[in-house]
């Protein structure tokens, strides 16, 4: 699997992590199960203020060169999270990758015709937004399955080749 590079925002928050990075954690390993619909608020309901996708894109590109040029440490296994009310950033650790993960862990038989078979509205039980930013949603992450982005939050998923 080639490493991740996502982001989310969402009102005055933004979220930035790395799947897939030298063995660490992919999506599944620390969302296996969707969160209960109530739990999600979506970019055309909620609103998100336009800079805030700004600054977290930049950190995201950055984490991007990171990888691409094998300089620093990116993002993986730890999730960069910013308040912009109070110009807040906060780094979290995670665990790493799960062994009982059903995309990467050590029995997982998840196949490429699977990922591209995966039903995202059904496993959200949301419906995909229409008519949002083509921009969204437009990675392999198993957080987008290729389509809107548009439940949750805006999503913006960037592969790097490793
Ligand atoms: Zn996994």
């Amino acid at each position: 699997m080639q490493p991740i590079v996502s982001s989310t925002a969402l009102g005055l928050e933004g979220r930035l992590t790395v799947y897939n990075y030298n063995g660490g954690p992919c999506y599944q390993c620390l969302f296996p199960t969707p969160p209960p619909m109530t739990a999600c608020q979506r970019c055309p309901d909620s609103g998100v203020l336009g800079v805030v996708p700004g600054i977290i894109g930049c950190l995201q590109a950055l984490e991007a060169i990171k990888i691409a040029s094998a300089v620093g440490e990116p993002l993986s296994g730890r999730m960069l999270l910013f308040d912009a009310l109070s110009a807040w950033i906060r780094i979290i650790c995670f665990m790493g990758r799960s062994s009982q993960c059903e995309v990467c862990g050590e029995n997982a038989a998840f196949t490429g015709k699977q990922f591209q078979d995966f039903d995202y509205e059904k496993f959200t039980q949301s419906p995909l937004s229409t008519g949002y930013g083509a921009g969204a949603g437009a990675g392999a992450g198993a957080n987008s399955g290729g389509g809107g982005g548009g439940v949750a939050c805006s999503s913006v998923v960037m592969g790097v080749e490793g």
